[in-house]
């Protein structure tokens, strides 16, 4: 296992929070993106994944508090979000140079410990 530390994931986190916020339609939520697990619309919102990951990933959460398991565990949770955001012409991602691929490579060379 390689041992990864809790810096190194952190500042992984900004660019999927500022994508999975910019593909929301937060203009349509009636809560401001603060998810309500009470509240049958959130339960069935069509964004009820991606505001969950906000909500346990925003900027006011004390990421440092978390452990490295629960932080690699996010960080793949918003791998799969970036990665099924990517149109086709991404398949070639290994030299794609776009902001995307270049955070999924460093995501995957991180939790690789080769970063
Ligand atoms: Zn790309």
């Amino acid at each position: 296992m390689p041992n990864i530390d809790k810096a190194q994931l952190i500042p992984l986190f900004h660019f999927p929070r500022s994508r999975i916020l910019q593909s929301m339609e937060v203009t349509h939520c009636p809560h401001a993106v603060f998810f309500n697990h009470s509240d049958e619309e959130c339960i069935t919102c069509h964004q009820g994944e991606e505001c969950l990951w906000i909500n346990h990933n925003d900027e006011m959460v004390a990421l440092e508090m978390k452990s490295v398991e629960e932080l690699k565990q996010q960080l793949l949770i918003a791998v799969d979000f970036i990665d099924s955001n990517l149109s086709p012409h991404h398949m070639s991602r290994r030299k794609c140079q776009c902001e995307n691929c270049r955070w999924l490579r460093q995501v995957q060379s991180t939790l690789d410990g080769k970063a």
